[in-house]
């Protein structure tokens, strides 16, 4: 067994991690104190809102196959990182609607005087340009087996890795797993997958809720004018589609999007990943801090996961930059500064994509009136409208 002591140490080398490890490499005075745990998953147990068991993308972050929308925030965070990925696609109009009901909004750009209401990147391309930086960054990057905090008091906090032990001041818990305080399963499963369309519309990324889960078609970051589909359904039917050979599956796609983009079909490969909510309470506990998908995993309606895991990240940067240089203070007065400061933000969006996809889908003739008459609502005025995008553009920042 070997000790060493860190000042940070980062449990967790997704995208949420990895942007942490290069903001503090910015503002440490040295870097090197600051470890990065690139731990592996075994296959068996991933988090919810991670690939299903079985599924290579669960261990390989290169294949996982998921594509992010990321909104001004996020981008104006990366890009000052140099970590945008190289290919992206950008969404100038979203089109939200429900399917066999009235009513629907388009959000625009114009809007909001913004070049773009966000973008379209792949999972791995990003998982690829933050490994880059990270490279490049000064951290320690320490690659092993899954890391696990053991114990903290006064003095710091415990950490193994395999058969290695790691002192430091404050761990970073960013596995997306481990919030367990606040559960809900939808009982919906996300098939992922690429689709062509006869009648595309470049920049248009579409929401469309219908009785079985929300359907989204966002523009592929790395094919013009192919869309990355997710498809929220329940886990049989979900099963079902991704079984379904590739004309049955086109066929069940175009039926269920519409004909707004002409007949959709797909040769591609299909993945599933099972949804829920799940939530910590508390984001810090004395010396240890859960950001991104190991303090709120959600639902992936409006795709704001990521989009608020930064946002964590980006706080706690700035909450320990001055700590990092005396960091023989105790931290925990600026931990709980930081859990403060997040829970607005943490509740408004964590809220918002828990009730959406339940209330499109309640079943109840009247209720679903109701949210076409509120989307038909936003569309006439913009008033409506803005809050909901300004959220979804930038989130809460306090
Ligand atoms: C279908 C789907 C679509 C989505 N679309 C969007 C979207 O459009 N926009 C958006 O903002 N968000 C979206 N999300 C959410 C987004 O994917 C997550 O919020 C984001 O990946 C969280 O990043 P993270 O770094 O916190 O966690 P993860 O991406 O889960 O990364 C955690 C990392 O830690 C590693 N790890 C796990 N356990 C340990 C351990 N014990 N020790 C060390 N390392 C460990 C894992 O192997 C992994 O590499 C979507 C999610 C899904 C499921």
């Amino acid at each position: 067994m070997t000790a060493s002591a860190f000042d940070i140490a980062i449990l967790g080398a997704g995208p949420v991690g990895r942007v942490l490890a290069l903001m503090l490499a910015r503002v440490a005075p040295d870097p090197s104190r600051i470890a990065l745990l690139a731990g592996s998953v075994p296959a068996a147990a991933p988090a919810a809102g991670s690939p299903a068991a079985g599924s290579p993308a669960a261990t390989i972050p290169a294949a996982d196959p998921r594509v992010l929308a990321m909104n001004h925030g996020s981008r104006v965070l990366l890009e000052s990182l140099l970590a945008w990925p190289d290919r992206s696609a950008d969404i100038r109009n979203i089109h939200v609607s429900q399917r066999g009901r009235l009513g629907r909004t388009v959000i625009q750009n114009t809007d909001f005087n913004v070049p773009q209401l966000g973008s379209v990147v792949a999972y791995a391309g990003l998982h690829a340009k933050l490994d880059e930086r990270v490279a490049a960054c000064g951290v320690t990057v320490l690659s092993g087996p899954a890391a696990q905090v053991e114990r903290q008091d006064a003095d710091g906090v415990r950490i193994a890795q395999g058969d290695n032990t790691l002192l430091c001041q404050v761990a970073v818990q960013s596995d997306g797993a481990g919030a367990t305080d606040l559960r809900r399963d939808y009982g919906q499963h996300a098939v992922l997958t690429t689709a062509h369309a006869t009648l595309p519309r470049r920049g248009w990324a579409w929401e469309r809720f219908t009785a079985e889960g929300p359907l989204a078609l966002l523009p592929h970051p790395q094919t013009p004018d192919a869309y990355s589909v997710v498809w929220c359904s329940a886990p049989e039917r979900a099963n079902e589609l991704a079984a379904m050979d590739n004309a049955a599956f086109s066929a069940a796609l175009t039926q269920a999007f519409g004909d707004r983009l002409g007949r959709l079909s797909s040769q591609s490969p299909r993945h599933v990943f099972p949804l829920a909510l799940a939530a910590r309470r508390a984001q810090v506990q004395g010396r240890v801090v859960a950001i991104g998908n190991a303090a709120q995993t959600l639902h992936p309606v409006a795709g704001q996961g990521l989009n608020l895991g930064l946002r964590d990240a980006a706080r706690l940067a700035q909450t320990l930059a001055g700590w990092l240089a005396q960091p023989e203070s105790s931290p925990t007065a600026r931990l709980t500064e930081f859990a403060q400061a997040r829970q607005v933000d943490r509740f408004i969006t964590a809220g918002l994509t828990d009730l959406m996809p339940r209330v499109f889908a309640t079943g109840l003739a009247p209720v679903e009136h109701a949210c076409g008459l509120a989307l038909l609502g936003m569309d006439l005025a913009s008033p409506l409208r803005a809050p909901l995008a300004q959220h979804l553009l930038q989130g809460f920042r306090a």
